[in-house]
């Protein structure tokens, strides 16, 4: 589901043309019956296309400064990344009913972070799917996460096996059994 993370793309959908360090990229999101296809536009570009893409219902748009360089990840192993390393490992699996869930709440946590910044959500009648899109904060990536349609009385024990999982990964890889002690000679 490589829709799932989209990375700015390094031209403009129109032109072709390459962003350069800090050009303003225009970016539009819409949905495509289970997809959510990403264009990102050139300033110059996106000027023929501002009035519709901004009214269009049907697309989500915002503006970002095009990075050629990405900031180096801090290096502080702070709880955000975890949570974000494991929503990037879930969307980047097959996702069933299970993992949709918790998917999503990964996502709630990250969007109170302001890691992930809720732009709008896709419904699909058709399909009956919903999709939410989310940008990320430092990198761009958009971010599809369908939603799962949680009860509120799903939450407790979801927030409880999502605790879990990030426990899990605090914990180190378990290591090997030891052999059998040396035998201990006998005086
Ligand atoms: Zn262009």
């Amino acid at each position: 589901m490589e829709w799932n993370i989209q990375l700015p793309s390094k031209t403009c959908a129109n032109c072709a043309g390459q962003f350069g360090d800090k050009d303003p990229c225009h970016s539009v999101l819409a949905m495509n019956n289970v997809e959510l296809i990403r264009r990102d536009y050139c300033a110059a570009c996106f000027e023929g296309i501002r009035e519709q893409a901004k009214s269009d219902a049907g697309s989500a748009y915002w503006k970002t400064v095009y990075k050629l360089v990405l900031p180096p990840p801090k290096v502080d192993p702070v709880k955000k990344d975890k949570v974000e390393s494991l929503l990037r490992a879930y969307l980047a699996g097959e996702i069933d009913d299970e993992t949709k869930k918790i998917c999503y709440l990964l996502a709630v946590m990250l969007e109170r972070k302001r890691v992930l910044k809720h732009l709008k959500t896709f419904s699909d009648t058709q399909n009956d799917k919903r999709v939410l899109a989310y940008q990320h904060a430092k990198t761009g990536e958009s971010f599809a996460i369908p939603d799962p349609g949680l009860a509120m009385t799903e939450i407790p024990q979801l927030q409880a096996r999502v605790k879990e999982l990030l426990d899990t990964m605090d914990r180190p890889p378990a290591a090997p059994m030891p052999a059998d002690p040396p035998p201990t000679p006998q005086s």
